[in-house]
């Protein structure tokens, strides 16, 4: 379903050279992400006590399964500083700054007295804006546990090293910002990361979600902007300028000190006014978006701006059907980062298309005579076309429709393999990830359903 080999090849270079003109990167090196993963395996045996407490039980609530740490545990905190000290080739005196403390992918579990004891209120709204469905929907608010717990051990560390920067995510049951007037400072690191809450927001929600960040700036802690937003969309034309430059430009002037997005899904020909905004905003956080969307329109030269109002036309298409996507992915049991393709035929029936399509037909005519404007059109057109044949295909092949068969939707694949190998090296879309997305979404012949893992950086 994805790229040839080679092609794949070929891509992954060009990608990189995209990153590295839209100077994407980092000067500092720095090591974090899910600390614990594997700390029940080595240390449960003789530290239980390090380990979440569950209906009486430390440890992970089934064999082998995810658990968070007792993270209010004097020699857990211990430990997580001892390992820094030790960590790679640095001698014991210059010890790396970064002290890793990000929770293991999963709500913050302990039921301990210590860890409750550390507990803030509960802010007033909070149960508002947390989905129904969530993995958090039953859990406690634990955001005061996690940033007391940050703060000791970075107190710690800095007995060895005063310039010791310990590092925690702002996550699932401790995403919300904490409520007992905890401050910080800058040698704690937050990763801002909701588990929850894609584009498009009610204005309600992304008033919650920039309050969040604001409170944790409140802390004085240097935060980082962590988010899972750009996983979102699979290949459609999922349009949310308005809401990201909104919370990122909000952000970046309280007290972000840089991003670490997780992914880049690569679907240019689509989705192009994204992912130029997500690049040239980090660059210049300043510029208004219209501006720099301004800039990304007029490489159509003369069809500006037609394409202008072919994005805007999707950019509204997908602020008005809020209630569409989180009901159809609800119903289909699809998810918005592993399985949208699920639900693209839902969301983009044979019928959103045609508005477009006569939007992009206007620019045609108005970049006629010049070529390069052309080619870009037909770039925006192609992309189109791909997007209409996977939401074909996922008509007929979707896993949340149980008539779903490889014999029906056997046509409908065809003709979207065909186009892939003819226009694979457009660029149009990463298919890489496309096959990605479909090999959770489709029911595919085993050969298809083969599917290398993207790689997103
Ligand atoms: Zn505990």
């Amino acid at each position: 379903m994805g790229f040839t080999a080679a092609a794949a090849e070929e891509y992954m270079s060009a990608q990189a050279a995209f990153l590295r003109r839209n100077r994407m990167g980092r000067r500092i090196p720095a090591n974090y992400g899910h600390a614990f993963v594997n700390w029940w395996q080595q240390y449960g045996g003789e530290h239980p006590e390090w380990f979440q407490l569950v209906n009486g039980k430390r440890g992970p609530s089934r064999p082998w399964g995810r658990f968070s740490m007792c993270i209010s545990n004097p020699g857990l905190r211990e430990e997580i500083v001892s390992q820094w000290r030790q960590h790679g080739s640095a001698p014991l005196e210059h010890p790396p700054i970064f002290v890793n403390a990000v929770e293991n992918d999963i709500p913050g579990q302990c039921e301990c007295d210590a860890c409750k004891a550390l507990d803030g209120p509960e802010p007033p709204n909070y149960r508002e804006f947390i989905p129904s469905k969530s993995k958090i929907a039953g859990k406690p608010f634990v955001s005061d546990r996690y940033a007391r717990s940050w703060q000791a051990i970075q107190q710690i560390a800095a007995k060895y090293n005063s310039n010791a920067v310990v590092v925690g995510y702002a996550y699932m049951n401790y995403f919300a910002a904490p409520t007992t007037g905890i401050k910080l400072g800058s040698n704690v690191i937050i990763g801002f990361c909701p588990s929850s809450w894609f584009y498009p927001r009610s204005h309600e929600e992304q008033g919650w979600i920039k309050d969040q960040w604001q409170g944790w700036a409140e802390t004085d802690a240097s935060l980082l902007m962590r988010t899972n937003y750009f996983l979102d969309g699979y290949c459609m034309p999922h349009i949310f300028t308005g809401q990201f430059s909104d919370e990122f430009q909000k952000a970046s002037s309280n007290g972000m000190i840089g991003t670490d997005f997780d992914s880049l899904t690569g679907h240019w020909a689509t989705q192009g006014p994204n992912i130029y905004l997500l690049m040239r905003l980090q660059i210049h956080p300043d510029v208004s978006a219209s501006s720099i969307l301004s800039e990304y329109y007029s490489a159509f030269g003369p069809a500006a701006d037609d394409v202008k109002k072919y994005f805007d036309f999707w950019e509204a298409y997908t602020s008005n059907g809020r209630s569409r996507l989180h009901d159809t992915f609800e119903a289909l049991g699809a998810s918005r980062w592993r399985s949208w393709a699920k639900a693209a035929h839902v969301i983009y029936p044979e019928e959103s298309f045609a508005p477009a399509e006569a939007l992009l037909d206007s620019a045609v005519s108005s970049a006629k005579g010049d070529q390069e404007a052309s080619m870009r059109v037909n770039f925006l057109q192609l992309g189109l076309q791909h997007a209409k044949l996977c939401s074909q295909a996922a008509s007929k092949l979707t896993l949340g429709d149980p008539e779903s068969s490889y014999e029906r939707g056997g046509a409908e694949l065809q003709a979207l393999l065909e186009f892939r190998r003819t226009h694979e090296r457009m660029w149009i879309s990463n298919l890489n990830h496309c096959a990605w997305v479909e090999s959770s979404s489709w029911t595919l012949p085993g050969a298809a359903a083969q599917s290398q893992d993207p790689g997103p950086e």
